[in-house]
Parts: structure tokens; sequence; C-alpha cells
């Protein structure tokens, strides 16, 4: 039977394992020192992501302003982690009346028959899959490259409708408003009948060039 470390018999590390091999140990150390470093500084310094990368969602506008959404709950019945809620109302082509709470009961929101009237998307549930956004038929839903998300507050990861729609850039208009472009037909073949509004091109861009 083999003599056990410590017992009587056991030499011990030889020569070679006492003096090389922390060398060699301390090599690997070394050698390290000279790598390219991979850490990342995050949050000090934030890298840019893929450019497919699934961030936080967007609803889209067209060109004039109007929401793409129509309402439709395909991307709450695509998303299998039941993290959309969209109640869909119809659009109407008056110039829009206000209820007793404040808010808009009427107007045109959209260019189809509906708009979401409520759509909130739940980021504690979401799991950024990307199906919801596969199922939108007028492509109002997107997903960005934003992946900052994290809250300590649960009220505040469901997302509401006004967090969520794009901003309004410039020769766009605040619905409600009527179709500027065409027809309903129009907008979604992108071959609109009316010229489309030019964005301006911001002060500081117009400096650069
Ligand atoms: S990304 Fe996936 S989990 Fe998140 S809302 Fe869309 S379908 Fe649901
Ligand atoms: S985001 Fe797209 S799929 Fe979802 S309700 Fe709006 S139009 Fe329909």
């Amino acid at each position: 039977m083999a003599d056990q470390p410590g017992q009587k018999g056991d030499k011990g590390p030889s020569l070679k394992e006492q003096l090389w091999d922390p060398v060699a140990g301390f090599g690997v150390t070394f050698r390290t020192m000279f790598r390219k470093v991979v850490t990342e500084q995050y949050p000090k310094e934030k890298l840019p992501t893929a450019p497919r990368f699934h961030g936080r969602h967007q609803l889209n506008r067209w060109p004039d302003g109007l929401e793409k959404c129509v309402g439709c709950e395909l991307c709450a019945w695509a998303c299998p982690a039941d993290a959309i809620y969209v109640e869909g109302a119809e659009n109407t082509d008056d110039t829009g009346t206000v209820g007793e709470d404040g808010t808009r009961e009427s107007g045109r929101y959209s260019a189809g028959e509906r708009y979401g009237r409520v759509y909130q998307i739940n980021y504690l549930r979401c799991i950024l899959c990307g199906l919801c956004i596969e199922a939108c038929p007028t492509r109002a839903l997107t997903m960005t490259n934003e992946y900052e998300l994290a809250d300590d507050s649960r009220a505040s990861l469901i997302y509401e409708k006004s967090d969520l729609l794009a901003p309004l850039l410039p020769g766009m208009e605040q619905p409600p408003h009527p179709m500027r472009l065409g027809s309903d037909d129009d907008y979604y073949r992108g071959d609109y009948q009316q010229p489309v509004p030019v964005p301006a091109v911001p002060a500081t861009e117009e400096a650069q060039s």
C-alpha cells in the first residue's frame, strides 16, 4: 500500500515541484498581463449592441404622425409570455371630442378603421423574443436596441402606450387628425397620393454639413 502524505515514508514534493511549479504558475499570470483586456467597463463605457439586438419595443408612426398600430391584438395573441395588453377603439373622422376626464374620446389616430386606445407591455414578463413584432401586420411594433430596462418598481416596468410611441419627428402632426397622405390602402402600400412631409434638418446637422 502506498504511503499517504504525512505518513511515515512520504518524501513530500520533489525539488522540481518546489521550484518549477510556482514559476510555471506565475508564468500564466505574467503572459495574461499582456493580453488584450476583454472586460467591459459597463456602465461607465457603453458599447453598441449588435444591429438586430432585441431591446425595448417602439410603436411607430406614419410620416404624417398617425400611428401605425390598428389595435388588432395580433401581437398580444402571439406573445408566449402574455406580456402585451391591447384595447382597440374605432377611429372617427370628426375633429375629436374630449371626455369628462379630459381625454379624447373620438378622432383619427391611425390610418385604419381602429387604433390602439390602450397599449401596454409588461417588461416583468417579456422575454424579448420578438414574436410580437413578427406578428404585427403593419410594422407598427418594432424593437429598439435599448436594453437598460432594470428598475426597482414593478409598476414602472409596465410600459404604457405613451412610453412606447415613437416621438413626433419634424413634419409630423400630433394625432388625432385626418389621413394626410391618401387612403388607408395608400398608407399600407407606401404609395402616398400626397407629398410626404420632409423632416426639417436639425440646426446641429446643418452646421456640421
Ligand atoms: S418580445 Fe416576446 S415576450 Fe416580449 S412582448 Fe414580444 S412576444 Fe411577448
Ligand atoms: S402593434 Fe401591430 S399587431 Fe399589435 S395591435 Fe398594433 S397593429 Fe396589431
